[in-house]
Formats: C-alpha cells, structure tokens, sequence
C-alpha cells in the first residue's frame, strides 16, 4: 500500500449541491469509494437500494446500531441514517478514500471515532437561501412541505459550518469542483496518509551511509 484512504466528509444543507459535487468527485477519481448509508426513510424515485441507500426499516437499523455495526448514526428529518463501519474500514485499509454524504451530527460522531485521524470534513455553503430554495424545488424531488421542512433544517445545518476542516461556497459548480479536487489531492499527501514514509526514509539512511562511508 503506497498511501492510506481518506474519510472525506461532504455536509451541507439539503440543495446546495453535496450530491453533485460527490458525483462529480467519483467521475474524477473512480477508486473513490462511496459510503452507502442505510436509511429508514423511503426510496424517492430513481433511488435503487444498495447503490443510494441501504434502505431497511427501523427494527433493522436498529439491530446494526446496537450490534455495534454503525460508525455513526443520526436522525435526520424523521428518519434515521447510518455509516455502516465494515465497507469503510476495508476500504480506506485497501488505500481507497471514502466520500461520505453526512449531517452534521454524523461528521462530529466520525471525528471522533478510532479513524479520527484520517477524516476530512468539507461543509459546502449555497451562495443564498433563495438560491437554495430554488435548487430544492428545482431538484423536484420532493413534495411542497418536505422541501418547507428541509428549508427549516438548513439554517440548523448551516450552524455547524465552523466544525469542518473547509468550507466552499457552491455558487458556480464546475469553480467549486475545481477547489474540491484541490483540497482533496492536497490532504492525501498529509504525513499520516502515508505509511511507507518511515521504510522510505530508512532506505534514505541506509543509502546515505553508504555513500558517506
Ligand atoms: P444536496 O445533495 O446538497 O441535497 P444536490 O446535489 O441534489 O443537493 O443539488 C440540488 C440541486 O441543485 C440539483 O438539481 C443540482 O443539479 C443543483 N445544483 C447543484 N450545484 C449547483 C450549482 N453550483 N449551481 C446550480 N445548480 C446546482
Ligand atoms: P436525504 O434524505 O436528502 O438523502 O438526506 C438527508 C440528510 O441526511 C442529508 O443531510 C444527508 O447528508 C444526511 N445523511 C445521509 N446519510 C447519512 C448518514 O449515514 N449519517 C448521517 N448522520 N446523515 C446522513
């Protein structure tokens, strides 16, 4: 393994566009992983269970949150929704980084987790409120008083935007996806993302004493 995987995190409030730009992330690099989230809410159209979600009901997610099988779980807009743990640590072992679509309580639990340290947390902003409300009916996914109660959540969401390692602002998406890209290339090269360094740099030793010697 030449590299160790990163938990990237992307939070926002619903519409500003974290499923795009996730999307847009795995075109990008097709080694990324997505965590598969299990869901107690109902599949919207187009949504297939395994790809989107792990859809099951609540006397099942429950069984995987007591069996300790849930890196984090939250309740999010009368539904809960959970990591599960298996995928993620068999990926990011494998040196494959995994992109997670989570709340904000979500990336609090992963932060703390035993792989806090190779967590990256990304809040992405909508440019206004007006624009994301546009984006949410536009998206016409959801019925008139789902998308009233997301926009109550959002302000919600949006408090927690000074827990994450980086913020962007999703106003012109492919200038957001370039920043994106940026932050991502950087923080695999973090220290602890790699661990054949120490080997490396005792070849490095071993190399200059010979050659001093
Ligand atoms: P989220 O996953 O955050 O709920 P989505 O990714 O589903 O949001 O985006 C909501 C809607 O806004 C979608 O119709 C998407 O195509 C659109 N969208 C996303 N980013 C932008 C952007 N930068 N400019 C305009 N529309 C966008
Ligand atoms: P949606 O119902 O629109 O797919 O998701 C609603 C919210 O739940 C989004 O903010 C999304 O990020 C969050 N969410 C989805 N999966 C999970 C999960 O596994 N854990 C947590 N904490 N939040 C999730």
């Amino acid at each position: 393994m030449t590299r160790r995987g990163l938990l990237i995190i992307l939070s926002s409030p619903s519409g500003a566009g974290k499923s795009t730009l996730a999307k847009k992330l795995m075109g990008w690099d097709p080694s990324l992983t997505f965590s598969v989230s299990a869901t107690t809410r109902k599949p919207r159209e187009g949504e297939i269970d395994g790809t989107h979600y792990h859809f099951m009901d609540e006397a099942a997610f429950r069984d995987m949150v007591k069996n300790g099988k849930m890196l984090e779980h939250a309740h999010v807009f009368g539904n809960f929704y959970g990591s599960p743990e298996g995928p993620v640590r068999a990926a990011i072992e494998a040196g494959h980084d995994v992109l997670f679509d989570i709340d904000w309580q979500g990336a609090v639990q992963v932060k703390h987790s035993a792989l806090r340290d190779h967590v990256l947390s990304i809040f992405i902003l909508p440019p206004s409120i007006k624009e994301l409300r546009r984006r949410l009916v536009e998206r016409g996914q959801d019925a008139p008083e789902v998308i009233r109660d997301r926009m109550k959540k959002s302000w919600d969401e949006i408090s927690h935007w000074d827990g994450y390692d980086y913020v962007l602002v999703n106003d012109d998406l492919e200038t957001t996806f370039e920043k994106l890209k940026t932050i991502v290339s950087g923080e695999r090269l973090r220290l602890v993302q790699q661990p054949n360094l120490s080997p490396f740099i005792r070849q490095l030793q071993e190399e200059f004493e010979e050659a001093e010697a």
